[in-house]
C-alpha cells in the first residue's frame, strides 16, 4: 500500500447498533494532501492525471486509458482537497 492510499486503525466507541460500551475498531483513510484521518464517507478517489473530458469521438480511448489507470495512478483524498484539485484542474 502506498502512501497516497493509507488506512489507519483507530479505536472508537460504537455507537449506533451496538451494546453500551462496545467498542469496536474504526478504520480512518488519509488525505494524501491535507494527511487529515477521514471515515470512508469522507475521502474520494482521485486520479493523479485528470480523466479530462469527452468532446469528440477522438478523447473517448484516451479517456478510458486514463479513467482506468493503475491503482499507482489514483490517490486518496478528503472532498475538500478532491474539489479543490478539480476546479484548479478545470481552470487550467
Ligand atoms: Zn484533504
Amino acid at each position: 500500500m502506498t502512501d497516497a492510499c493509507r488506512v489507519v486503525e483507530t479505536g472508537g466507541v460504537y455507537q449506533s447498533g451496538a451494546k453500551k460500551g462496545q467498542v469496536r475498531t474504526a478504520k480512518r483513510w488519509a488525505c494524501a494532501h491535507c494527511d487529515a484521518l477521514f471515515a470512508a464517507t469522507g475521502v474520494e478517489v482521485d486520479h493523479l492525471v485528470p480523466a479530462g473530458s469527452l468532446r469528440s469521438d477522438e478523447d473517448l480511448v484516451p479517456f478510458v486509458n486514463r479513467l482506468f489507470c493503475a491503482k499507482d495512478g489514483l490517490q486518496v483524498l478528503c472532498k475538500s482537497c478532491h474539489k479543490t484539485k478539480t476546479q484548479l484542474e478545470k481552470n487550467k
